[in-house]
């Protein structure tokens, strides 16, 4: 905007040495009476892969950083029934709304840029694993960011990660080797898959030709319950068998 400028999420990387974000981003600011116009730093949400970066910028005046946790967020953007109603940012002659969208955690949002059309959605929806803390109000997230598109113009989804390449296959987890990468936008279709993927979920892993829905906590939960499981069958098989071998011995 013409007042303040926008920096959604920091990223993974703390170390300025290793990644020097702050001061990229300060350099590209324009000027505005002589000096950098402010900065505000906001978060899709608050796991550490999207705030690692906040660090860098606490000692810049001119930058606010809004903390990620679920009562900055709903005091600093004022949502007073939270997660229904949408939030302003302006900018200066550039207005941002907030969506609230929990689900893949408690205090996500997803941006939307009036003049470009553009949603910033985060880990909310992204050609790649959608994991979700809680399915519920993940569907509601879906079914509200559909609803606000409907009388708005979407050109581009543009989310946090991609793990999926072309083929829709997703990459190994935490893989930093990524050939044949799937875009970063996303399509108004793929948003609107989302409520009715969401509601037919199994629970445990999906895959969608742009996403794929997982719940981790199911799948670790299935993955004990079977190790388990197999536990118990060998004990089982193995003392069955000590029996048979104690009664063929007299
Ligand atoms: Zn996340
Ligand atoms: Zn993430």
């Amino acid at each position: 905007g013409s007042d303040k400028a926008l920096l959604i999420d920091t990223g993974a990387v703390a170390d300025s040495t290793q990644m020097p974000l702050a001061k990229k981003v300060l350099e590209l600011l324009p000027d505005k009476d002589k000096a950098k116009i402010p900065l505000l730093v906001v978060h899709t949400h608050g796991h550490l892969d999207h705030r690692a970066g906040d660090s860098q910028f606490a000692s810049f005046p001119s930058v606010k950083v809004v903390p990620a946790d679920l009562e900055a967020v709903r005091a600093f953007f004022a949502f007073d029934n939270w997660p229904d109603g949408i939030a302003q940012v302006e900018l200066g002659g550039r207005t941002i709304d907030v969506i609230p969208t929990p689900g893949h955690h408690p205090a996500h949002v997803a941006f939307y840029d009036r003049r470009t059309g553009i949603l910033f959605s985060g880990d909310f929806l992204m050609p790649a694993r959608l994991t979700m803390e809680d399915s519920a109000a993940y569907h509601a997230s879906a079914v509200r960011v559909v609803n606000f598109v409907q009388t708005r113009p979407l050109t581009h989804i543009l989310g946090g990660h991609i793990e999926l390449d072309t083929a829709g296959h997703a990459y190994g987890m935490g893989s930093h080797y990524h050939p044949n990468e799937h875009r970063l936008e996303l399509s108004k279709e793929d948003l609107l898959a989302l409520p009715a993927a969401l509601k037919g979920f199994n629970g445990f892993y999906a895959r969608y030709p742009s996403f794929i829905l997982s719940n981790p906590r199911h799948n670790l939960a299935a993955l004990a319950i079977s190790a388990v499981a197999l536990l118990i069958f060998i004990v089982w098989a193995v003392r069955r068998l000590l029996r048979r071998h104690r009664r063929s011995t007299p």
